[in-house]
């Protein structure tokens, strides 16, 4: 089936330079190393899962996981047989089990059914969205949403085309959310810089962004030519910043090597940051992968990087687990 993220994300285990790795790795020695800090604001009990406590290394809460790409086995031709492609169900409820993942939302879940939902009501959603190319793919949205889909993504920002127009319409008079994946340099008429004007068209539609620009752009000195992962110190006044602080209908997701090394780049801003936008951010994995753990899988990495922060543990709360379980209608136990 169609993977969206496999061509627009970009993200792959071998993509990880060194320098990630050492990143990554410097913040889980200190993490491991200052047991006194950790120990001054202790993570509370996981009231789901098997998370362990003040773990610097790994998930200290249940969370509810945004951005999830998943096929289902049904389409497979059967449970372990090539054809779908990429991890089975199983393997995918192991990969949510080691990131304590109690729920989710299936991007491009469309109308196909799912095992793991089918044992887990009510903790996850499906999401609308079309193939890379060809065919009416307004109409195929459409379908999906008229099949049970809860929202609409993921989908590239292509810009202001008919298409974007058309999803936009349905996401307003659906009610649902719709979640945009941001990468002008491989769509350059899809201009970073004035998708707020598709927010002020669309005030009752709620946005979710994600990607490689989204995150570049909390820096003011972003550069989209430039793309990529951006490292340093982040210059504050970034269009995404703004854009958060001024529309009440803009919201965001942690996921991918984008969210982590966004993370991870600053820890100052990005504590700070999570902070002032605390009400609008949600956790989000965007695996491939079938480990779930440290050192390749973005999510283990996201979790340490989290963990750094040492976020106020009211802000963990809604970053995890409370804003996205509002926003679909989800279990948080
Ligand atoms: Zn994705
Ligand atoms: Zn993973």
């Amino acid at each position: 089936m169609h993977h969206i993220c496999t061509s627009n994300c970009q993200h792959s285990q071998s993509g990880m330079t060194r320098r990630d790795f050492l990143t990554v790795a410097s913040l889980a020695a200190v993490a491991a190393g200052v047991p006194s800090m950790l120990a001054q604001d202790p993570a509370p009990p996981a009231k789901a899962g098997k998370a362990p406590v003040s773990n610097g290394g790994g998930p200290t809460h249940p969370l509810i996981d945004i951005h999830v790409h998943q096929s289902p086995d049904s389409m497979r031709g059967g449970s372990g047989k090539k054809g779908g492609g990429g991890r089975t169900e199983a393997q995918f409820v192991a990969h949510q089990k080691a990131v304590n993942a109690i729920g989710g939302v299936i991007l491009g879940g469309n109308a196909y059914e799912y095992e793991f939902m089918k044992e887990n009501p009510g903790r996850y959603v499906r999401f609308a969205a079309a193939g890379p190319a060809g065919g009416d793919r307004a109409a195929a949205v459409e379908a999906a949403l008229k099949g049970g889909a809860r929202g609409i993504g993921e989908h590239r920002w292509e810009g202001d085309i008919p298409f974007t127009r058309a999803i936009l319409d349905m996401a307003r008079d659906y009610k649902v959310p719709i979640l945009f994946h941001f990468q002008e340099a491989l769509y350059p008429a899809a201009v970073y810089s004035e998708f707020y004007k598709t927010i002020e068209k669309y005030p009752t539609v709620t946005f979710i962004g994600h990607a490689i620009d989204w995150w570049g752009a909390v820096d003011k000195n972003y550069s989209v030519k430039g793309g990529t992962y951006p490292r340093g110190r982040v210059t504050p006044g970034g269009l995404t910043d703004q854009w958060l602080a001024r529309y009440p209908n803009l919201h965001c997701d942690l996921s991918a090597q984008s969210g982590s090394t966004a993370i991870m780049r600053d820890p100052d801003f990005a504590k700070d940051f999570i902070t002032r936008h605390q009400d609008k951010i949600m956790w989000g994995s965007d695996c491939t992968c079938t480990t779930g753990g440290m050192p390749t899988c973005w999510s283990g990495i996201k979790l340490v990087a989290l963990n750094f922060l040492q976020l106020p543990e009211d802000v963990q709360q809604k970053i995890y687990l409370t804003n996205a379980a509002k926003m679909f209608g989800l279990k948080t136990a």
